[in-house]
């Protein structure tokens, strides 16, 4: 099959779909893996590796676009990137579509058959192409909650970790599913004493078992959010309620229960936020300050970190990408109940109907 790998366009976006690794794979298999000079430059990969592993170079976007059968993105396609695609190719990459009807819509009149990475399944009803993200955007919450205490970034100045005869800083995450226990075990391995929040008692209990104690875990009630207000020098706000907007857990009143320069990073922002003060930031200027209070809010965490992310997401997807060079499309979908669900747009039609539903469309 002919593959293209485009070099992203989104502003900020430095990930690649796939990597020289990748693309060795597929070139061994006998595919045709054609990859935009360039792209892999933001993940760390050079022109060189990808030529290395069996890939051609191309600099030319519309040659690279219009031999293509399959497109491998990360970000869902920019309008110039909308207007390249055409009935008989295959797009797998981020869509992110219920909340972007002109996107839909472009896709639908393209004719391409559109895959996207956020609604393949598991086994264990999980999203697998998500799931990569949201461990890195965990991880670095802890990464960034600890910078933001610094005095310089208008913190309290609290070392998360303590040292011999100072106590270490305590971190409350609420909402404990793959960002919560990532952040938390970030925080364990930083040394400071760490409360997971969680509405699920079953959550809370594999939180438990996984860690013996070296966590506290508590139900999520307005009490206990009440505490961690009053107590926490980091809070992490990582909370989902699937298809819904974040509930508001933090007011803005609650700020002045605090201690001044505490931070709150909100990793739900991409639903909205979950404290009420939340606006979403980029990494350029990821804080602000409201009520004494720090505030680290980015859209998108993984982009800080664009080689690791790169990797994580492709060890996810390249199963999948490999199937759908091997056996096409229809193949790769029809002989996996967890890969068909992926399928959003095909031949003008929207096929997955959470989206067809929120833009009255028949699916
Ligand atoms: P998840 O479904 O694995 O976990 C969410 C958890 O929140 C669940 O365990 C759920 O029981 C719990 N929860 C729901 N309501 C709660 C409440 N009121 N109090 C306490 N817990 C509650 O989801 P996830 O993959 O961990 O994602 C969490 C959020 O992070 C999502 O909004 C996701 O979109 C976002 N995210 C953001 C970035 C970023 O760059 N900012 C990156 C990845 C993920």
């Amino acid at each position: 099959m002919k593959i293209a790998v485009p070099k992203e366009i989104k502003n900020h976006e430095y990930r690649v779909a796939l990597t020289p690794t990748g693309a060795r794979e597929l070139a061994t298999r006998g595919h045709s893996v054609t990859v935009q000079v360039g792209a892999g430059e933001g993940a760390g990969f050079s022109d060189a590796d990808y030529e290395a592993a069996g890939a051609r170079l191309e600099a030319s976007v519309d040659t690279l676009w219009g031999g293509a059968e399959l497109i491998l993105k990360v970000k869902e396609p920019q309008a110039e990137e909308v207007a390249r695609l055409s009935s008989g190719q295959t797009l797998f990459t981020y869509l992110h579509l219920a909340a972007e009807e002109k996107l839909t819509r472009g896709l639908m009149e393209s004719g391409a058959t559109c895959i996207a990475y956020e609604t393949v399944t598991d086994r264990q009803g999980g999203l697998p192409l998500l799931a990569p993200m949201s461990t890195v955007a965990g991880r670095m919450a802890i990464q960034a909650g600890a910078h933001s205490l610094e005095k310089a970034q208008g913190g309290s100045g609290v070392l998360l970790p303590g040292v011999p005869g100072v106590a270490p800083g305590k971190v409350t995450v609420i909402g404990g599913g793959v960002v919560g226990e990532n952040a938390a075990r970030m925080a364990l391995g930083l040394g400071a004493e760490v409360t997971v929040l969680d509405k699920s008692i079953p959550r809370l209990e594999v939180l438990d078992d996984r860690y013996q104690g070296r966590m506290k875990t508590v139900f999520s009630t307005a009490d206990a959010i009440d505490e961690a207000v009053h107590e926490s020098d980091l809070i992490v706000g990582a909370v989902l309620i699937p298809g819904a907007a974040a509930p508001k857990l933090i007011t803005r009143a609650m700020l002045a229960d605090m201690k001044p320069g505490s931070v709150l990073v909100d990793v739900a922002i991409d639903q909205g936020g979950c404290f009420e003060t939340s606006k979403p930031t980029t990494h350029a200027e990821p804080t602000y300050m409201v009520d004494g209070v720090v505030h680290y809010c980015v859209a998108n965490m993984p982009g800080a970190v664009a080689r690791t992310s790169t990797q994580a997401l492709t060890n996810a997807t390249l199963p999948f990408v490999i199937a759908l060079a091997d056996k096409g499309w229809k193949r790769a979908l029809a002989d996996d109940a967890h890969f068909l669900p992926g399928l959003n747009v095909h031949d003008g039609q929207v096929t997955y109907r959470a989206v067809a539903e929120a833009f009255g469309l028949e699916s």
